[in-house]
């Protein structure tokens, strides 16, 4: 891995990613294996004027440990100073950096049960900081590097340093970190592209999309009154811009909790705690998610869609063209930040609420007023976009626009 190009990876992250201002404590969420990454990050935190840097570590063989063996007890607990971390850090307005890098399949086996129960239990105690972080009201940031075990899974012909090679790679380009070019300048170009597209959809303030392909999606989505498409950067209520994913290639808004009807198959894997579920087939009525299968871990699926009542309905419409140039790599990434990136997708759960004008602000009784899907535990993104994928939008005056024609904009 070139060092140069890594520590302008860490740079962009702290300056452009989470935008950090000075005096501001920064909290960085990491494995033990990207320790050398971790310490790249502060030191361009620090010289980007943070005040302080936090850290959380986990570590893929320990959190197996822990889902296999920790009491009963421990599994339904989060407890008060975990919890107060997180929301007390996200209260004070603290940048936070989460670097998602792990083994795809590291809880494969473990039973999805404990997996649940222990997502439910920090998810509820974590509630204010998932929020505030939802709600752009602090700056956050995901990103990625490389760990050998999630290298190899992508490329498994490869012996484990070439793989680690070719990820680094695909990495380096997904977020558009290169040589004898300035990163946050090709963001800015990229953010401001984005952004035209979202302008556009939201000229069209489309009533429903109609989604089709071969693999048998036939879906009809609806989207509230005053949606918002938003794409690139977020803005704290300071004004301070941020950049929640990197990379990313979406453009985004919720749909109408209760307007969403037909059948849609997944286009990719899609890893989800600790596992990889393929094959994802819903059915939904009035919204809801009435039916469901996977051709694996279908349990580990349903345990997350019935987490709560707010995850069995959709909370994320995303557009992404089939030629972009994650899906143009041709690799799969057994990680929902890249995958997400290289293909039309939904989530089920917790919908933003700045995809709807003044959501930001408006209160839990105004958001269902507008019947966006705003109270659940959980946000699952799953991949739908395929090569051949047609999406029809129906404006209020009831004319039908081509939006995607063979997996990509039609404008
Ligand atoms: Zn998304
Ligand atoms: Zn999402």
């Amino acid at each position: 891995m070139d060092r140069d190009l890594l520590y302008r990876y860490a740079k962009l992250v702290a300056e452009k990613g989470i935008n950090v201002q000075k005096g501001q404590p920064v909290m960085i969420d990491c494995t033990t294996e990207c320790f050398e990454f971790a310490r790249l990050l502060t030191r361009a935190a620090y010289e980007a004027g943070a005040s302080e840097v936090f850290y959380n570590w986990s570590d893929d063989g320990c959190d197996r440990e822990y889902y296999l063996h920790a009491d009963d007890h421990a599994i339904d607990t989060c407890y008060d100073w975990d919890a107060e971390k997180y929301n007390s850090l996200s209260r004070a307005g603290v940048g936070f950096i989460s670097v998602a890098a792990s083994n795809p399949e590291k809880l494969k086996g473990v039973d999805p049960k404990r997996l649940q129960r222990h997502s439910i239990a920090v998810k509820e105690r974590k509630k204010e900081f998932f929020s505030r972080t939802m709600s752009g009201r602090c700056p956050w940031c995901v990103v990625s590097v490389p760990v050998p075990a999630w290298a190899g899974k992508v490329f498994p012909d490869l012996d484990e340093n070439s793989a680690m090679e070719r990820l680094w790679r695909e990495i380096f380009n997904a977020v558009r970190v290169r040589r004898g070019a300035d990163p946050i300048d090709e963001w800015n170009r990229h953010c401001a592209t984005l952004s035209s597209r979202a302008e556009i959809l939201n000229r069209y303030n489309f009533k429903s999309l109609h989604y089709s392909n071969s693999l048998g999606t036939d879906l009809n989505v609806e989207l509230p009154e005053g949606h918002v498409w938003m794409a690139g950067g977020e803005k704290t209520p300071d004004g301070v811009e941020f950049i929640p994913n990197m990379p990313t290639e979406e453009v985004f808004t919720a749909p109408k909790r209760h307007g969403v009807n037909g059948v849609v198959y997944s286009s990719k894997p899609l890893r989800l705690s600790g596992n990889i579920i393929e094959g994802i087939r819903f059915v939904l009525k009035n919204g809801r998610i009435v039916d469901m299968s996977a051709d694996t871990c279908e349990d580990i699926l349903r345990a997350s869609v019935l987490t709560d009542e707010g995850s069995q309905f959709l909370g994320e419409v995303a557009l992404v063209p089939h030629d972009s140039p994650i899906s143009n790599s041709g690799v799969l990434f057994f990680n929902t930040l890249f995958d997400e990136n290289a293909s039309c997708h939904f989530a089920y759960g917790r919908a933003y609420p700045s995809c709807v004008k003044g959501g930001e602000n408006a209160s839990a009784d105004e958001l269902a007023a507008l019947d966006i899907n705003h109270e659940s535990n959980e946000h699952v993104d799953f991949m739908i976009g395929t090569a051949d994928l047609s999406i029809i939008g129906t404006t209020h005056d009831g004319d039908k626009v081509t939006v995607f024609k063979d997996g990509n904009f039609a404008f």
